[in-house]
Formats: structure tokens, C-alpha cells, sequence
């Protein structure tokens, strides 16, 4: 394994610190050894970047959908060797990881589809009316066009679907915008082994050289380094609330600032109405006890609170999800870092006014470091609304049940929320209609309203959102996860007066793509 900062498409030496991977299981050193980049390095990949994209913004788009998919397939090739890797590095299970590589490459041949069809440019031509009057109208044609380089921050909890080729770097590439990624220091390994794969396809399908680079750190010089550096043009971030604004914070300190699309975390509150409790108390603990606790609780749309009514089901429900909790095993979490707060911040919670611990985990895995205890409290509504501490994510297997006296005590607890990625409503079908109130106000605070499921598990389709009102991201009008995360990493431009043979394909007569046109004030579409 090559743990050399890769720029502009080679192994860069660099006597910067010598970094070692590590198993959050067992507490050992990896093998490999990787480098330190500095702010040389983080200058020559910008530079190296900005000339690529030059000729990358303007390749033919066959020719990039072949990049996006030579690159699914060199991670493809890598198969069983990253799957140990990523897992050896996170501590998460290979069958999750196994699952995760096949999403990974999914999302660069989704975006590869994407890109040879091309409509995604979102084409509008409006021809010349000449003889209008009072004054005759100029032929204006838009389209988005990428931005420049994007910077990446590869995430821990997801070592290869959020990470070095996950679905930003996939996105900013479909775009027509080279990347520099800035691994994440919970695994080198698997960023190097996934760097390497990109590089090959690159040099396969014979891209500019400066399209991808990579660089590791252990602190925060390079990551603030590349955000602040003028030839960034947007960068992307998956992380803790603290990470992320401080990166908008540099962002916005710029000469010329640059949007920052950080997704921050959230606790996709799961609201449970009374006949779907009544109806299916016990079910539903079994379903969300194995919600909280996947993946050690270790997922961006991790149901960390739960609200209801209070009721006699509800006392059911709650016996049906302690009991669940008890039996669900410790699991070894993503770094010592993130298992030291899931400790410090669940442990503490239940200090505050009115919260008591309902359940704990009881099989503890002693042989094994960095284990999550599975853990689930109980507030009032009244307690809940006046503690905005309560608000705030508790990474791991952790969720905190609300109960409200009534219906409207409810909907105070809800108002109180912030945005969220996710919000799901358990209820049955013919209760909806009596909490058309508490829907609308549900749909103010989330990207993604879920109804009779679990948050967990994102599907990576055109349709997705994954991205809500602040501060689950600081764009609430963007995803991160399915096609439309390219919307991130492009502007319109509009031609006026342009001759036919000088436009881009997309916006010249005739074209093929489906694209939307109007004619004298009407839309048409101009294949039909
Ligand atoms: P993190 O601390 O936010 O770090 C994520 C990445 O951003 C790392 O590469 C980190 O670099 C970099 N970074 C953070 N603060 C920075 C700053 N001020 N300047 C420059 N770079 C900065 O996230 P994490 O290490 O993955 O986990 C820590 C906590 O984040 C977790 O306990 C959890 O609360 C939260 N988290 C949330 C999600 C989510 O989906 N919302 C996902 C993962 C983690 P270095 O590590 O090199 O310092």
C-alpha cells in the first residue's frame, strides 16, 4: 500500500510527519505508513487542479461517464483487500463494508449514467423574437456549467460511500470539477487504497493529471489550508457541528468566500401517534431498538429521539424497547475519539432535569476496545422543551424517549426542534388526517419526511434528499446523497446572441438531450 500524498496524478515524498493507521478494535498499529502533507503540497494540488480543469470542465461527456465508471471499477477490483481494510480501520463488520462497496460504486456509475445522458445540465433556451415590440427580444440560452476545484472531507462513519470516492467526490466529478480530497485520519489505509484506484482509472481513461489528488494530516493545517486557498471553489464536509462551521467559518473569512456544503449531524426525531403504539407497541420497540443500535448507532439519520403521548400502550412499548436494548451487544466504534464522547456525553444526559436511563446494554464485549454500550432515556415533554441540551446529537446507540402529557404538549416538544435530516412519523393511515397540523409542522423542520419505516438507510436515487434546514447542513436546498448532489458544484451561465457552431451541444438547435425550450412564453420540450 502507497501511503504517499497523491498530486496531479503522482506519489508526491514528502518529509513531513510519517502518520500510522489504527484498530479502534484491538488498539494496534495498521501496517502502512503514510505522510503528513503541508502546505506546499496543498498548493500544488490546487494549481495542479485549476490547469485540469481547464480541459476536464469541456470533455466530451462519454468520455467522463468512462472515467466514473473505470474508477467504479478499479474499487470493484480491489474487493476483498478494502473491504479488510476499511473494516480492520472502523471496526465495522464486513458484511456492512462488503454492502457499502457495492453502494460506493453504484453512486459512480449512477453518476456516470447521469453524465453520458446529460440533461442533468438543465438546458432553457429562449430564441430570438425579432420583430417584438417595443424592442425585439436576443437569443438567450443557459445551462449550468461546474464551478472549479472541489475540496472533499472524507467522513468517518461511511470509510468508502462518504469517503475518498463517495458520493461528493462522485458528484464533483460528474459535474466537470476536479477534486482534492483531504482523507479522513480514522483510515488511512482504505484512503490510499482508494486513492490508488482512482489514479489508475484516471491514467486508463486518460484524464488530466491534476482531476484528483490526496493528502492526509492529523490536525487541522491541511483541511484549513485547502478551504482557504484561493483556488478552492466549494468544498464538501460530512462531520460533527464543531468541524463544520469552523470550516464555513474559514470559508466565509476568504477574500473571496466559497460555499461550504456541510452536512453536521442531526437526531431525526421519531414521532409515534397513539393507535400506531396501541396497534403495534412491541413491534415497533423490536424495530426501532435494531434502528438505534445499527452500525453502533454510527449513522448520519440514527433515530435518536423518540416522542409519544402518554398512555397505557405506551407503558408497553416501553418495556418491549428496554428489553430489546439490554440484549443488544456492545460494538467497537469508529475511533477512540468518538467512542471517548458517546461515553462522556450519554453518561452525562442522564444528570439532567427529569432524565432517567430506562435501559443499558448488558452484553459487553470486554476482550475488544472502544466499545458502545446501547442506551436509552426517558424525559418529560414539559422537561424537554425547556432543555435545548436535550436537542443535541449523541453519537452512537443512543435515542432519549419524550412522552407528552397530550397532543398539544406534543406539538410544543416539536416546535422546539431544530432541522434535522430526517423525521419520521409512525402513525396509522386514518389518524393522519386528524394531524394535518403536526405534519406541516414536521415539514418545516426536515429534508426527509418518512412515514411507517426507519431513517436508517439512505437510497441513493434521483429522488433522495439528504440535507435539511440548520443545522443538520448549512444549505438546506442541496443533498449530499442521489443524483441531484451535482447541483452543489455548478452555476448557470447564460449565452445572449451566440452563433450556433460556438454554443455548447447542449444548447444548439436541435439537439438531442431532451432539454427544455421555450417559444413565445411557451414550454415545450424539444424532443417531443
Ligand atoms: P469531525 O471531528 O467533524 O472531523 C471530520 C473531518 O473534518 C476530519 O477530517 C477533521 O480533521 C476535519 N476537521 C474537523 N474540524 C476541523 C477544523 N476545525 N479545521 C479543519 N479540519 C477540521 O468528525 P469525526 O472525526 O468523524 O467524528 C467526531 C464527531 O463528529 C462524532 O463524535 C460525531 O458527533 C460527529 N459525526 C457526525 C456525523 C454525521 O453524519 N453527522 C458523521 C461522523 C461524525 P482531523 O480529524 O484531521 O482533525
Amino acid at each position: 500500500m502507497n501511503g504517499k500524498n497523491i498530486v496531479a496524478g503522482t506519489y508526491i515524498e514528502v518529509n513531513e510527519k510519517s502518520l500510522k493507521a489504527v484498530n479502534p478494535a484491538t488498539g494496534l498499529t495498521l501496517d502502512g505508513e503514510f505522510f503528513k502533507a503541508n502546505e506546499k503540497l496543498v498548493d500544488d494540488a490546487l494549481t495542479a487542479a485549476t490547469a485540469a480543469f481547464q480541459s476536464y470542465r469541456n470533455l466530451n461527456k462519454d468520455l467522463k461517464a468512462a472515467f466514473l465508471n473505470a474508477i467504479a471499477d478499479e474499487i470493484a477490483n480491489l474487493g476483498e483487500e478494502l473491504v479488510n481494510r476499511a473494516s480492520a480501520e472502523s471496526g465495522l463488520p464486513l458484511a456492512r463494508l462488503q454492502g457499502e462497496l457495492g453502494r460506493t460504486t453504484g453512486q459512480l456509475r449512477l453518476f456516470a449514467s447521469l453524465v453520458a445522458e446529460g440533461s442533468w445540465v438543465d438546458a432553457i433556451i429562449d430564441t430570438a423574437l425579432p420583430d417584438r415590440q417595443p424592442l425585439p427580444r436576443p437569443d438567450i440560452r443557459r445551462m449550468l456549467i461546474p464551478i472549479g476545484p472541489v475540496v472533499v472531507f472524507g467522513a468517518s462513519n461511511f470509510p468508502l460511500a462518504f469517503s475518498v470516492a463517495g458520493g461528493d467526490t462522485a458528484s464533483a466529478l460528474a459535474s466537470g470539477c476536479p477534486v482534492v480530497v483531504k482523507a479522513h485520519p480514522a483510515h488511512y489505509g482504505t484512503s490510499a487504497l482508494v486513492g490508488g484506484a482512482i489514479i489508475k482509472a484516471a491514467e486508463k481513461t486518460g484524464m488530466p493529471k491534476g482531476v484528483f489528488s490526496l493528502l492526509y494530516d492529523d490536525g487541522y493545517a491541511v483541511g484549513a489550508g485547502l478551504v482557504q486557498h484561493p483556488l478552492t471553489k466549494a468544498v464538501t464536509f460530512t462531520g460533527s457541528f464543531k468541524g463544520g462551521m469552523a470550516l464555513i467559518n474559514l470559508a466565509q473569512q476568504r477574500e473571496q468566500p466559497i460555499p461550504v456544503f456541510a452536512e453536521m449531524g442531526s437526531i431525526n426525531p421519531v414521532i409515534f401517534l397513539p393507535l400506531a403504539i396501541e396497534n403495534q407497541a412491541e413491534e415497533l420497540a423490536k424495530k426501532y431498538a435494531a434502528s438505534i443500535t445499527l452500525g453502533a448507532g454510527q449513522f448520519c439519520t440514527n433515530p435518536g429521539l423518540l416522542l409519544a403521548v402518554q398512555s397505557p400502550a405506551l407503558e408497553n412499548f416501553k418495556t418491549a424497547l428496554k428489553e430489546a436494548i439490554s440484549t443488544v451487544p456492545s460494538a467497537t466504534m469508529l475511533t477512540e475519539g468518538i467512542a471517548h464522547n458517546y461515553g462522556k456525553l450519554s453518561a452525562e444526559v442522564v444528570n439532567e432535569d427529569g432524565v432517567v436511563l430506562l435501559s443499558a446494554s448488558t452484553v459487553k464485549n470486554m476482550e475488544l476496545q472502544n466499545q458502545s454500550e446501547a442506551k436509552i432515556a426517558q424525559v418529560s415533554a414539559a422537561d424537554f422543551i425547556k432543555n435545548p441540551k436535550l436537542r443535541e446529537e449523541i453519537f452512537g446507540p443512543y435515542s432519549l424517549l419524550v412522552v407528552a402529557r397530550d397532543h398539544a404538549e406534543l406539538e410544543q416538544a416539536v416546535e422546539v426542534l431544530e432541522g434535522q435530516l430526517t423525521v419520521t412519523l409512525m402513525a396509522e393511515k386514518q389518524e393522519l388526517r386528524d394531524y394535518q397540523a403536526l405534519v406541516n409542522k414536521l415539514t418545516d423542520k426536515t429534508g426527509r419526511i418518512i412515514l411507517n419505516g426507519v431513517p436508517t438507510g439512505v437510497e441513493v436515487c434521483a429522488a433522495m434528499q439528504h440535507g435539511g434546514p440548520f443545522p443538520a447542513t448549512n444549505d438546506s436546498r442541496f443533498t449530499s446523497v442521489g443524483s441531484t448532489a451535482i447541483n452543489r458544484f455548478v452555476r448557470p451561465l447564460a449565452y445572449q446572441d451566440w452563433e450556433q457552431e460556438l454554443l455548447p451541444d447542449e444548447l444548439k438547435d436541435g439537439n438531442p438531450l431532451g432539454i427544455f425550450r421555450t417559444v413565445n412564453q411557451q414550454l415545450t420540450k424539444s424532443h417531443e
